[in-house]
């Protein structure tokens, strides 16, 4: 292997047909970002979609639901449109509402019909925390208590094997969700073989995409996974709280939503102001309530963005930082005692990293008061995201050397080696 200087580098940057992008994103001097897995940064287009919504407001009041360039009452369908490369699925299964939490409790308590035989839902034992509540909470609405819920064993701790989790796939499980991307160790789930096999077994199936829309390709219809959820405010860069997305697969669709609300309504029915609910035939049956228009509209510039990059371009760059990203830190980090946990063949990689350290949570502290943003999650873990719109290669080999200064140097000992409060 030979080494990665700074300069090869900048060749990359030099060549780099998503370079431009950068330009359209508020970053700030002397930082290196690498944390839009967590919050993906400002883009002017966000913004100018922002206040195009603002404006219309400002100018037709309640009119804004049918005037102006985007009528609200309709914003979902440009959005539907605007997500189908990045889920690979048709506009009618997705809708845009809601949050990850809130759409994961639609589709559960949607999809979910339990019976005597048949009752157990399926996750994994390394799944954010939101959707476990959830699960629960869904389990005890329909009567049954947390042991309905088999959460599948990691082997090592930071990932899933495929076989494990088919090997719970047993006759009296009903529902399965997991994350397309393991929010910890950046993982891969193999959704296609995962579907499959769940299917064999009459069991339906579902994804949470937080950490891979944006960053990997989906091929949901294809695939035939029965639904999915995801946030937009992570690589989709759609600001804080910036409203989730459903998919729910065309077969599903006479499903009468579990959580009813008049924006689920055929939307030439919905005025009629009847008491019996006549759902929309697609997937925005399953919106509940008013749109939360402000933070739905910084959509509309962000996906636009991403529209013209293309996923599959986003893809390669974000697979060729994290490669490099991968090297420098073993040339240079792994050294000091970090330890990557993260898979290394590209078809179980998403588009972040995650090293573990005994103190992780102070160099975290050590690197952000450097210029450098990731993020610590407990007890030892730092994830970095290098983003393929806004990220250079060089600023891989510099967050790099000011980590190696932090370690050379013991910076981090100034720091407490705890978390803080949104870590
Ligand atoms: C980010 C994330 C969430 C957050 O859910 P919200 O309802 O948007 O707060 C949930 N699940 C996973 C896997 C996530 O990565």
């Amino acid at each position: 292997m030979t080494e990665i200087t700074r300069n090869y580098l900048k060749q990359l940057d030099a060549k780099d047909g998503l370079a431009k992008f950068r330009d359209e994103f508020y970053l700030t001097d002397d930082v290196i970002y690498f944390n839009g897995n967590s919050l993906g940064l400002m883009s002017k287009r966000a913004e100018s979609s922002l206040y195009e919504v603002m404006e219309t407001w400002k100018q037709y009041g309640i009119d804004g639901w049918m005037k102006g360039k985007r009528p609200w009452f309709y914003f979902n369908d440009e959005l539907a449109e605007l997500m189908t490369p990045l889920v690979g699925a048709a506009p009618e299964e997705i809708c845009v509402t809601g949050s990850t939490t809130t759409n994961i409790h639609q589709m559960i308590s949607t999809l979910y019909q339990p019976t005597e035989d048949r009752y157990k839902i399926l996750a994994d034992e390394l799944n954010f925390p939101s959707d476990i509540y959830a699960l629960k909470s869904q389990l005890r609405l329909k009567g049954f208590d947390d042991t309905a819920l088999v959460q599948v064993q990691s082997r090592d701790g930071q990932t899933l094997l495929t076989e494990d989790i088919v090997a719970q796939m047993t006759d009296d499980v009903a529902l399965i969700l997991l994350p397309g991307v393991l929010y910890r160790s950046g993982q891969i789930l193999d959704m296609k073989q995962l579907t499959t096999a769940a299917h064999k077994r009459g069991i339906i199936i579902g994804f949470d995409l937080c950490h891979s829309i944006g960053s990997v390709p989906h091929e949901l219809s294809k695939w035939d996974v029965d639904f999915a959820v995801w946030c937009t405010y992570k690589h989709l860069n759609g600001g804080p709280g910036s409203v989730g997305g459903l998919y729910l697969n065309n077969k599903h669709h006479n499903h009468a939503p579990g959580l009813a609300g008049w924006f689920g309504s055929d939307k030439n029915k919905q005025f009629d102001m009847e008491h019996v609910f006549e759902k929309a035939i697609d997937a925005s049956a399953y919106q509940i309530g008013t749109p939360h228009m402000l933070s739905t509209a910084p959509l509309i510039g962000a996906l636009e963005m991403m529209t013209e990059a293309g996923i599959d371009a986003v893809r390669a760059k974000s697979l060729l930082m994290t490669d490099l990203l991968i090297e420098l830190v073993t040339e240079h980090l792994v050294p000091f005692g970090f330890v990557i946990t993260t898979p290394l063949d590209h078809n179980m990689r998403g588009g972040h990293l995650y090293i573990e350290h005994e103190e992780a949570a102070r160099i975290t502290k050590a690197m952000k008061a450097a210029g450098v943003i990731p993020d610590f999650r407990a007890p030892k873990g730092i994830r970095m995201s290098p983003v393929a719109l806004y990220n250079t290669f060089t600023e891989l080999y510099d967050a790099v050397m000011i980590i190696k200064t932090i370690m050379t140097e013991e910076k981090y000992k100034e720091f407490e080696n705890e978390r803080e409060i949104v870590a």
